[in-house]
């Protein structure tokens, strides 16, 4: 017999990148939120995690009910699993958790092109959904444009992402408030014996470094801020003085040529990287050696950091103590944790004026980079900065003119500013401040509401828009679809007869919209079942997340 839950407390479910297994901004975001708002213990809160299986050890830390998305290779669903890109961000059990858990609110904190599927799903209207998109640059999809209108409140990282949502919505999105992330404090804080940890990695107390903290990946601007160092080398006497360290991942997906762009600048004496032991584990600064070389401390084979190998959060922040400058050099940004953790580590900040890190340095108090223009981007249809390199080369003179103690002194002002204005405890008291408004519309939190869904046949004679709305109208009976982007592109694409998903050319007719809308018509047929009552298929997965919650109770 199932376990009977107390019904009194409002059921939130997040749908996030795991919150125990990520490296990644997001899933820093969504544990700390996660735990603030589940420990206030005003609410049953849930977690549906992409990026996780069952039985990992790694998850012991959670405390909530615990919903994994994804299965092992040798798993007889895996098939499935991998045959739709958006299975890997929870579409393929979207669903099911929702007909599991029945929440009466859900909370989603990534980009937009990772969820936007929840909105075609006819189990929609049983939620109060708040978005909280990461917007990295503007202007905006319109599919995600779309998507962010059918939130019910949203929360952006940054008053940037307000002023996008406000400015492309023409006033129609439902901003609650700006919820800025925070830091870790126990972890990111300034080490006063800055003599004693340079010793520590063999650097001499009185050189220079400026920093810089990111994936090796193309919206970080690695060539253009190595050129401007460069420059700004090239302003100096005493150029042995001065290094720029890039704390960062090689080999990665699509990676800047570090040898090549070194050789080109002439900077191969004047550039640090991080590199990490295998087997005693410690982070050590030094001169590019490609993948790998030999550790500084046991003489062990030590590698550059890659995804699936990081330096810790402890070592995060000596690196940035390590640092004189920290300087943000992307051409967009959501919200970029480094820029904040390095603030907090006490290291004066510099970033790009544009997106959330140019919201960011502005509420640090740190020195806004101009850019040089605006560059549209292929892939994401939004724009792109710039820098002007110049401009940092006079802020970096400017930096390093100052007396090494006053520049220390400023570091820890931007800690201090840092801790009252980014403040995780802060955030996700916005986020309970907007669950606790919530008010319910229509068939919100309603899932025991009967209704008699009967899907009518349709008569495929007439043209495929007409055919196309008779299916969402008769046959689906959720008018709301029509009319959207999704529906929009539906019918074009099989209208031209041909469209291409990023991976290749494909073909469409009438039978690819019929088979996509057929399928949205089997799955309501089903989910309408369980909400009367019918037992749902009980996977291993939704045990999981019951015996996670009852063993936390
Ligand atoms: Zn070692």
């Amino acid at each position: 017999m199932k376990y009977q839950f107390k019904q009194d407390k409002l059921k939130i479910l997040f749908v996030s990148e795991s919150s125990y297994a990520g490296n990644t901004g997001f899933a820093n975001y969504y544990k700390n939120l996660i735990s603030r708002v589940h420990e206030s213990g005003k609410y049953r809160c849930a977690e549906f995690a992409s990026f996780a299986g069952i039985n990992d050890p790694r998850d012991e830390q959670v405390k909530h009910r615990f919903y994994a998305n994804e299965v092992a290779p040798n798993d007889p669903r895996h098939a499935q699993f991998q045959s739709n890109e958006l299975n890997k961000l929870g579409l393929w059990r979207y669903e099911k958790v929702l007909l599991d858990f029945m929440p009466d609110v859900t909370i989603e904190l990534r980009d937009c092109t990772m969820y936007s599927y929840q909105d075609f799903s006819h189990l929609r209207k049983y939620v109060y959904w708040i978005q909280a998109p990461a917007i990295d640059s503007g202007p905006q999809i319109n599919a995600w444009l779309d998507c962010y209108l059918s939130a019910d409140a949203i929360l952006p990282y940054t008053d940037y992402g307000k002023k996008v949502l406000e400015e492309e919505l023409h006033g129609r999105a439902k901003v609650f408030k700006v919820a800025y992330p925070g830091a870790d404090y126990k972890t990111f804080f300034p080490i006063t014996n800055k003599v004693g940890l340079r010793q520590k990695y063999g650097i001499d107390p009185n050189i220079n470094i400026v920093g810089f903290c990111a994936r090796n990946q193309i919206r970080k601007l690695f060539p253009n801020l190595m050129e401007a160092f460069r420059k700004f080398l090239d302003t100096q006497l005493h150029q042995q003085d001065y290094y720029l360290y890039l704390n960062t991942t090689h080999p990665d997906l699509k990676p800047w040529n570090f040898s090549k762009i070194l050789v080109e600048m002439g900077l191969t004496n004047n550039v640090l990287f991080s590199y990490i032991c295998t087997k005693c584990q410690q982070f050590f600064p030094n001169k590019w050696n490609d993948v790998n070389t030999k550790c500084r401390f046991c003489g062990e084979l030590a590698i550059m950091p890659r995804i699936s190998y990081m330096p810790t959060p402890q070592h995060l922040n000596e690196i940035y103590n390590l640092f004189d400058v920290y300087v943000q050099y992307a051409n967009a940004g959501g919200a970029e944790f480094p820029l904040i953790e390095a603030a907090a580590a006490g290291t004066p900040v510099m970033a790009i004026d544009y997106a959330g890190m140019g919201s960011i340095v502005h509420r640090l108090g740190g020195v806004p980079l101009k850019t040089y223009c605006l560059s549209k981007d292929i892939n994401t249809e939004a724009d792109r900065a710039i820098p002007n390199n110049e401009h940092l080369v006079e802020e970096l003179k400017r930096f390093f003119s100052r007396p090494k103690q006053i520049n220390i002194r400023n570091g820890f002002k931007t800690h201090e500013v840092c801790l009252k204005k980014f403040s995780w405890d802060v955030n996700a008291d916005i986020f309970m401040e907007c669950i606790d408004n919530i008010q319910f519309t229509g068939r919100q939190g309603k899932w025991g509401l009967q209704e008699d869904y009967v899907p009518q046949q349709v008569p495929d004679n007439s043209k495929l828009s007409d055919y196309i709305n008779q299916l969402i109208d008769l046959g689906l009976q959720e008018p709301r679809l029509k009319n959207t982007l999704f529906i929009d592109d539906l019918i074009k694409k099989c209208e031209i007869g041909i469209y291409t998903n990023g991976n290749g050319i494909m073909n469409t007719d009438k039978n690819y919209a019929q088979t996509v809308l057929v399928n949205l018509i089997n799955q309501k047929i089903a989910a309408e079942l369980i909400r009367k009552g019918s037992p749902l298929d009980y996977e291993d997965f939704m045990m999981y997340a019951e015996t996670k919650e009852l063993v936390n109770l």
